[in-house]
């Protein structure tokens, strides 16, 4: 069974660049071959195991007859719930997120950090979404340039989730048109299991470069724990430090010497910052989380650090 798809289309299902796609059916990562026209054509199998590589459901299969009950009934299941900012016909006392609970008293504006750059203030923000003033909002760069403090939260007489607003607005917006390097850190992230894309063989090296490194300086004996069955702590990594700042992990290793510490890093997926909270993109995130519990499960750690 085949799945047939133009390049636009699967960036768009995927939330990438078409042309991450060309280069991933270029280096073999999407198994496709030339169709007719300008389509490519998959296996469905492989449709669906890229489908859960992002964590995302498949669409139906165009090449599958459906009977009118069973399309209703797939058709259901795939269908990804409309994003709204607010239904109004929720009120104060059944949801008190819902923007309609609003008083304009402006305390949230003078809580925030931020208020005042570039005209943004959190009040506009949930007016505007109150008011349906959506497109506007959508393209707005406010909710972007929000930090995701909950300042602005902790201060709201009326506990409007003025933070979980901002990652509504934000996970509304076309995936190639977020700003900056996050959703790409995502796509990164999903792909090849940090948001940065170190290979495995580079970041195992690193390690152990480094463990023998903090041997010689200051831990006689150490080496760094890699995929420990058993150990308590599993100890996430932020790409950063791997990429530009690799002595700042020692710090920690430091500290984990001399308390005697069980620990492990693990080899897969050892990212542990989730761009997809900034990017809001909560499927991605969920699928980055469930990988991290997956690394506890595999290697049996009963903690989990992430420094960052
Ligand atoms: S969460 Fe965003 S809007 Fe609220 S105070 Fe922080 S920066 Fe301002
Ligand atoms: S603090 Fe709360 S009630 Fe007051 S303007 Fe801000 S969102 Fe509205």
């Amino acid at each position: 069974m085949n799945y047939e798809f133009r390049v636009n289309d699967l960036a768009e299902e995927f939330g990438v660049h078409r042309n991450t796609i060309r280069n991933w059916i270029k280096n073999g990562s999407v198994k496709a071959d030339p169709g007719p026209g300008r389509q490519y054509i998959m296996q469905w199998e492989d449709y669906q195991a890229l489908c859960k590589k992002f964590g995302r459901k498949p669409r139906l299969n165009p090449n599958q007859d459906y009977d009118p009950g069973e399309l209703q009934k797939i058709s259901t299941e795939v269908a990804v719930p409309p994003l709204v900012l607010g239904d109004r016909d929720k009120t104060l006392y059944t949801d008190p997120s819902w923007a309609d609970t609003c008083l304009t008293c402006g305390t949230c504006a003078s809580a925030c950090p931020i208020s005042g750059i570039d005209g943004m203030d959190p009040r506009k923000i949930v007016r505007m979404a109150f008011l349906g003033i959506e497109d506007e909002l959508m393209a707005s760069d406010w909710p972007w340039k929000c930090t995701m403090c909950a300042k602005c939260e902790e201060a709201c007489p009326m506990d409007i989730q003025i933070v979980q607003l901002m990652r509504r607005i934000r996970s509304r917006r076309d995936r190639d048109k977020v700003p900056g390097p996050i959703h790409k850190g995502v796509a990164t992230c999903l792909e090849r299991g940090n948001n940065l894309g170190i290979p495995k063989d580079d970041f195992l090296y690193l390690l152990e470069e480094l463990g023998e490194e903090l041997a010689e300086e200051s831990c006689p004996g150490f080496v760094t724990p890699v995929d420990e069955h058993g150990a308590r702590l599993l100890v996430t990594v932020n790409s950063k430090e791997p990429f530009a700042e690799p002595d700042d992990m020692k710090w920690w290793w430091k500290i984990f010497y001399a308390a005697n510490e069980s620990w492990t890093i693990s080899s897969v997926n050892w990212e542990g910052v989730n761009w997809g909270l900034f990017s809001g993109d909560d499927e991605a995130m969920k699928t980055i989380v469930g990988r991290i519990v997956d690394n506890m499960r595999r290697l049996n750690c009963s903690a989990l650090l992430l420094p960052e």
